[in-house]
């Protein structure tokens, strides 16, 4: 195996694992003309996210935010998926691999199948769901979830009962498309392109290893995965908090933190960085779905070190009334006449206590696959003691084998909102890798002509969504349809279970040509995440995008009256009834084209800036970077060694030198920004030394000062100083007394008022 960089790049790019992270470089790479091959070893993308009801901190509905990027990448020309597929073997070198897949088959024909789902209605055979965690049951011939992507059905053989015994094919007759092919023959390819982004996520820790808290032994104690899934409105119960014995509303829930977590004697030594935040979600989330439930969170300790994090959990304490036990659990028994849980459990002052809980979650921690040491050899690359991919603490996408990269948890735990920066990061590396070669091997995105519907009268298209349950619960679907069919305009009306799955853009558009419709209203949840997605679909269909109007009867209407059915239909009805008055006066809105200035202003000279300085420079962009100070480095010029040991000062200093010495960078030290007039992709900026420049993007990363302390004598005596004095100290090689001792206060200006979160690193 060479390293060396081949002189022949391609301009694709080979990403293993369609999670968040995944999705998220798939989307970069290919809209910036790379071409993607995603490998996915499910039936459909999605990932852990697909399973989510809410995330923190923010409660937003987690399909909704990946939804519209699942269709996005289901529908991008630039991006093949395969599914039911893994990589078995990567040759060649940086810029030119050639990659084995295997795909498995999947005895659905994607190019015939509609996603109909006639087949599952008559397959005989059922099976535990692993979507729904093993809390319901589904078909042999399956979509994995309602707004799979893509929605094709597939068999699961080793249980299909034509497949295992040569009887049944029930979904053969039944499928008018004849999509069924039992002939289909697991198939190997061959990819060539110029990176591989390695993105398969983490596994879950097998809580019933701690046989003593039940799992498995007592119904009433569950993952948290299972607990998302009962919260969520597309779940088994339909988001009606319900314990799986006996179907009975618990109120009395405990959550037990760290299961598999920071335990290096009987499980994982790490901590899974997610737990205590969605258990903390989880506990508002049940309490806001039904009020009488009393959560209790037993913690050894609880880690809220993001943004708005330390909040969160105060709301949860005052607002919901959320009760945290710091505490150790040591066993949870079943009172088998009730299915009630009692739980063994020693308080802070070592005090065993027995309480009884309606229903346990296990905070399961996270861990790479059951195959990581397997996958670590496919690829050739070199992984840390736990089996995560390993990385620098200064280079982190990158794995020990040039060309191949990584992001998302599988690089180490982490929660969405980092796993979609990682994505970015790494896709960015990529694109840098491979400059030379982009848009190679991509195709332009051709548009229909647009439909001319100057002086036409209008016909109006209305799409009514359930969103599941999540709007259908709270507002009656059929009475809204039955309120605006016949008002004046309307060519059509329809409801429809989830307006935003990638099959029914299909149906959209189809029903925009067939009906010869003109304007489109869909009443569905935010505009936030899919107004873009809807536009797309319109256009595709030959509309001009500005022809549409989304209602959001969830956010305003379904979710904001729980309870209130009645009231929030009518809502509903007038929010739709406005739309499509709206609708009836929309015209078209022509884009104009207007050119990008290929720079980027980069404001803040630390490591940051200077990391993605470089990264565009790579990618052949020009770079302006701004420094307020004559020096570039920031706070990290005041650090030695990270927590690995790695020469921070060494490292910088080589950033340094190559931001200096890239042709395409200007460094503006000492200067400051004075103004910035203009819009996405031409921007010009005056600079404190009056020069002006002309850019398309702007990049902020100015970073923070540390707090200046007043408290604890700090003012007053020498002897306190704050961690940076120190590390300047030690750095020096000040040789301190022996005989001395020291005491770290942590959290000196953190996790309270006016800075309520934890600032992360000081701890480390
Ligand atoms: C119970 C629970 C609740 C959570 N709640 C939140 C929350 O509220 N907010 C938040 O920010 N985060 C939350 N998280 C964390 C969040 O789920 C992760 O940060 C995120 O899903 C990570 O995305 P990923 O793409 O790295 O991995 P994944 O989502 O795991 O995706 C990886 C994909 O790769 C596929 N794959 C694996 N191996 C292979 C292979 N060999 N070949 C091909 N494909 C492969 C997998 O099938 C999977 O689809 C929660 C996690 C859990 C378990
Ligand atoms: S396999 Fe046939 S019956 Fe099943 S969903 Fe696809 S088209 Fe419909
Ligand atoms: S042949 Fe298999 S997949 Fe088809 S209906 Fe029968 S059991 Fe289900
Ligand atoms: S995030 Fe919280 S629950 Fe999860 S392992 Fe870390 S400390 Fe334990």
């Amino acid at each position: 195996m060479s390293n060396n960089i081949s002189s022949n790049k391609k301009g694709s790019v080979v990403i293993v694992g369609g999670g968040i992270g995944g999705m998220q470089a798939a989307l970069d790479l290919a809209n910036s003309q790379f071409k993607v091959h995603l490998i996915q070893r499910e039936t459909s993308i999605g990932g852990t996210m697909v399973m989510l009801d809410k995330t923190f901190p923010t409660g937003d509905c987690s399909m909704c935010m990946i939804s519209p990027k699942m269709v996005e990448v289901g529908r991008h020309l630039n991006i093949d998926l395969h599914l039911r597929a893994e990589v078995v073997s990567v040759e060649g070198q940086p810029g030119d691999f050639k990659i084995k897949v295997k795909h498995a088959p999947r005895y659905v024909d994607p190019d015939k199948c509609t996603g109909c789902g006639d087949c599952e209605a008559k397959c005989p055979k059922r099976l535990p769901n692993e979507f729904e965690q093993g809390l319901s049951k589904r078909k042999c011939i399956y979509s994995l979830f309602a707004q799979a992507v893509p929605n094709t059905r597939a068999i699961s053989a080793e249980h299909c009962l034509f497949l295992t015994r040569g009887t049944c094919k029930k979904c053969e007759k039944a499928c008018k498309a004849g999509a069924i092919n039992f002939e289909d023959k697991e198939k190997e390819i061959e990819i060539n392109a110029g990176a591989v982004i390695l993105s398969p996520g983490l596994d879950r820790y097998d809580a019933k290893v701690r046989g003593e808290l039940g799992l498995g032994r007592w119904k009433n104690v569950v993952t948290s995965l299972q607990f998302e899934r009962i919260l969520s409105a597309s779940g088994p119960y339909t988001g009606v908090v319900t314990r799986p014995s006996d179907e009975k509303h618990p109120k009395k829930v405990a959550w037990i933190q760290c299961v598999g977590s920071r335990d290096p004697h009987n499980a994982n030594p790490w901590c899974s960085s997610v737990c205590c935040m969605y258990a903390t979600k989880q506990s508002i989330i049940a309490k806001e779905h039904d009020k009488n439930i009393e959560p209790t969170i037993f913690y050894m300790e609880m880690r809220s070190f993001g943004k708005d994090f330390d909040k969160y959990v105060e709301r949860a304490k005052n607002d919901y009334g959320v009760r945290y036990l710091r505490s150790m659990v040591s066993a949870v028994k079943e009172d088998p006449a009730t299915g009630d849980l009692i739980m063994r459990y020693a308080d802070e002052a070592g005090k065993l206590i027995d309480e009884t809980f309606d229903m346990v979650v296990l905070s399961v921690g996270l861990e790479p696959h059951k195959d990581a040491a397997e996958f670590a050899k496919t690829f050739d690359i070199e992984t840390d003691p736990h089996l995560f991919a390993k990385t620098s603490p200064l280079s982190p996408v990158k794995t020990s084998r040039d060309g191949i990269y990584v992001t998302g948890t599988y690089q180490g735990p982490k929660d969405i909102p980092d796993t979609v920066m990682q994505g970015s990061a790494v896709a960015g590396e990529a694109m840098a890798l491979l400059a030379e070669a982009r848009g190679t091997e991509t195709v332009p995105k051709e548009l229909v002509p647009e439909t001319n519907v100057e002086n036409a009268k209008p016909r109006i298209g209305v799409f009514v969504c359930h969103c599941g349950t999540n709007i259908a619960s709270n507002v009656n679907i059929d009475e809204v349809v039955a309120a605006v069919k016949d008002l004046p305009d309307i060519a059509y009306v329809t409801d429809t279970i989830y307006a935003c799955a990638q099959d029914n853009q299909e149906i959209i558009k189809k029903t925009v040509k067939d009906k010869e419709l003109n304007r489109v209203v869909i009443a569905s949840c935010t505009p936030r995440t899919h107004e873009p997605l809807f536009q797309d679909t319109i256009r595709d269909a030959g509309l001009n995008k500005y022809l549409f109007d989304l209602s959001d009867i969830r956010e305003q209407c379904s979710w904001c009256h729980p309870g209130q059915k009645e009231e929030s239909t009518k809502k509903a009805i007038q929010i739709v009834k406005m739309s499509i008055a709206k609708s009836r006066l929309q015209e078209p809105i022509k884009s104009e084209h207007v050119g990008v200035t290929p720079a980027c202003l980069i404001i803040g000279g630390g490591i940051a800036g200077m990391a993605a300085a470089l990264s565009l420079a790579e990618q052949g962009f020009t770079v302006h970077l701004i420094e307020k100070e004559d020096e570039l480095g920031g706070l990290v010029r005041k650090l030695n060694s990270t927590l690995e040991g790695n020469d921070v000062q060494e490292f910088l200093e080589s950033t340094i030198a190559k931001v200096l010495s890239n042709e395409l960078i200007t460094v503006h030290a000492g200067t400051e920004v004075v103004n910035t007039d203009g819009f996405v992709g031409n921007f010009k900026t005056t600079l404190s030394d009056t020069n002006v420049i002309e850019h398309g993007t702007i990049i902020i990363s100015t970073g923070g000062v540390e707090y200046k302390p007043t408290e604890y004598l700090s003012s007053e005596s020498n002897k306190v100083i704050t961690q940076r004095e120190l590390e300047k100290r030690l750095a020096s090689g000040e040789q301190f007394n022996p005989a001395s001792k020291f005491v770290m206060i942590q959290c000196v200006g953190s996790r309270e008022e006016p800075n309520q979160y934890c600032s992360r690193i000081c701890c480390q």
